[in-house]
């Protein structure tokens, strides 16, 4: 069946009249967050228009949010007044949460029979420990939903235009984290596999190991003069991008001065950076992205 135009929606009561943007939305028609649930959502790389409406809807609804690092501080905002803020990540030199407490504090809240929101950066499930503390919401025999997000390597990159799929170079793509348990590069990581296995590689968490993990691409076969971007705070007014050769990465001189969350990127796709870069100065001034 074709889809309606958007005009006629209306006569099939799947929009509600009254004013632009959420009061348009027929609140009904959303998922009932219950107390003593958690919902796990994904915020988004950054910007705050990224994050989904379901994400939005469990703002407006949750009892507490237990939020990350790199949560914006906008989306936070939207949380309904009178809302228990808790933070649980590392910034600005306070300690980091450990994973197991984290999820044992939303058990704790859950148990309180609070509706319980947990924000993550980006796409829960990637490379958010989304997984484990579903595991423990699962061992615990406590309701939970996950609402994804976009992610900083898809998302993020494509407002620094870099679509990270193109039929002119890439068939495939790779994510990995570049940030192993101990802050080196991941022992897991096979890089001779990973060499070979995709012309385009996203990294999340690469900029420290960035000169190492480089020379590991290199002595696998990747070429000198394969392009690298590294963005940082993508999708955020103070986005930026940095393209050098896989050489010159290998280096590491440059690799000192990346401001950080920053994503790396290599392969041909970061070619496309310089004609689709389309997130100019004047569009950074809006708030919402
Ligand atoms: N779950 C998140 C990733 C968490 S790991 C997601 O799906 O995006 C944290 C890493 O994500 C950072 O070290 C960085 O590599 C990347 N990242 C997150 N937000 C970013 C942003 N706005 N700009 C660049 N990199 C970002």
């Amino acid at each position: 069946m074709k889809p309606k135009p958007i005009n006629q929606l209306a006569d099939t009561g799947k929009l509600t009249g009254g004013a632009a943007g959420f009061a348009r939305l027929d609140r009904e028609q959303f998922p009932e967050f219950d107390p003593g649930t958690v919902w796990l959502v994904g915020a988004g790389p950054g910007a705050p228009g990224l994050m989904t409406l379901l994400g939005y809807h469990a703002l407006n609804q949750a009892d507490v949010v237990v939020y990350d690092a790199l949560v914006n501080d906008a989306i936070l905002e939207w949380a309904r007044p009178g809302v228990h803020m808790e933070f649980a990540g590392k910034r600005g030199g306070r300690p980091s949460a450990k994973q197991n407490d984290i999820s044992l504090r939303l058990i704790e809240l859950a148990r309180q029979n609070k509706r319980v929101l947990r924000l993550k950066g980006g796409d829960p499930y990637i490379f958010g420990r989304g997984g484990e503390e579903c595991q423990a919401l699962a061992r615990a025999g406590i309701a939970f939903r996950i609402v994804p997000g976009i992610t900083s390597g898809a998302g993020g990159l494509a407002y620094a235009g870099i679509p990270i799929t193109h039929r002119e170079t890439n068939h495939s793509v790779l994510f990995l984290t570049g940030h192993g348990s101990d802050g080196g590069v991941p022992v897991g990581v096979n890089w001779e596999h990973v060499a070979i296995a995709s012309p385009v590689i996203v990294m999340y968490m690469a900029t420290r190991n960035l000169p190492e993990i480089a020379r590991k691409l290199l002595s696998f076969g990747r070429a000198e003069d394969e392009p690298v971007a590294v963005v940082s705070n993508a999708s955020l007014p103070d986005q930026s991008t940095y393209v050098a050769s896989l050489a010159d990465m290998s280096e590491g001189e440059a690799v000192k001065s990346f401001p950080t969350p920053a994503l790396v990127v290599v392969g041909e796709v970061v070619g496309f950076h310089e004609m689709l870069d389309w997130y100019s100065e004047p569009l950074r001034e809006n708030s919402i992205g």
